[in-house]
Parts: C-alpha cells; sequence; structure tokens
C-alpha cells in the first residue's frame, strides 16, 4: 500500500489510505484499516457474547449465585469445569474481557458519570487514609 513520509517533528505518519479494507493475515486472523476512526468499540454486545460462549451460559447455569462472575467464587460451576479440564481457562479469560469491554462500552453517559464519582470518592478516602497514617 502507499505511504506517506514521516513527519520529522513527531515521527508519526500521515493518512494515505483513502478506503476502508479487511486483509487477510497469512498466519491467522485479520487486520482491518479504517482511515480517519481511531477506535472501535464493542456496544450492546451482550447477546452476540452470550451466543458465542453458549457453553459458559450453560455452566453459569449451575453456579450457587446468580451474580457469579466466575472468579473463584464457592460453587462456582465454570472454575469446577475448569479444575475438571473440561472447560479452556484461556476461554474463560476472553469471555470476562469480552464482558468487561461490554459493560464499559454500553454504560450510559449517567453510568459512566456514577463510575468516575465512585472512582473519585475511593481516590479522595484512599489520600485521607494515607495522610492520617503519616500523623503520629
Ligand atoms: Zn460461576
Amino acid at each position: 500500500m502507499a505511504t506517506a513520509a514521516i513527519r520529522d517533528d513527531d515521527a508519526k505518519g500521515r493518512h494515505t489510505t483513502t478506503h476502508r479494507q479487511l486483509i487477510r493475515i497469512p498466519d491467522g486472523g485479520w487486520l482491518m484499516d479504517t482511515p480517519g476512526m481511531r477506535e472501535l468499540r464493542l456496544t450492546e454486545a451482550a447477546a452476540g457474547i452470550a451466543a458465542t460462549f453458549d457453553d459458559i451460559d450453560s455452566l453459569a447455569q449451575g453456579c450457587r449465585f446468580g451474580d457469579c462472575r466466575h472468579e473463584g467464587e464457592h460453587g462456582c460451576a465454570v472454575g469446577a469445569a475448569i479444575a475438571e479440564g473440561s472447560l479452556d481457562p484461556g476461554r474463560l479469560r476472553r469471555w470476562q474481557k469480552l464482558m468487561r469491554e461490554d459493560r464499559y462500552n454500553s454504560e450510559t453517559l449517567a453510568e459512566a458519570h456514577a463510575r468516575r464519582r465512585a472512582f473519585g470518592r475511593l481516590t479522595r478516602e484512599a489520600s485521607r487514609f494515607r495522610r492520617d497514617r503519616r500523623q503520629p
């Protein structure tokens, strides 16, 4: 593909592609060239994730707690499947990563605001705790 010169001031390239393209990588995988787009997000993908990972979804029906995150909770059927070797732990990690991404990308502005405020409160509490510990 055509490329432009690298800029001297910041050593970054310039956009030269003008169309979107999907390129097959010989050893597996695909590369998407999307000129002008800096970021792609997965949104509202819960149904697609559930369909792709239907094995984890059905195992999760057997978890002791309905809100089980399969991160070592007592009575986790997904963890039990990994322990007995019938579920690949990498598959669970991929599912967890996609679920986190979907939660983050699908949150409303109000939810994002609440999350940032809660994080702000946490950092202020941590600073206060650290300061109080230093005083005799
Ligand atoms: Zn579980």
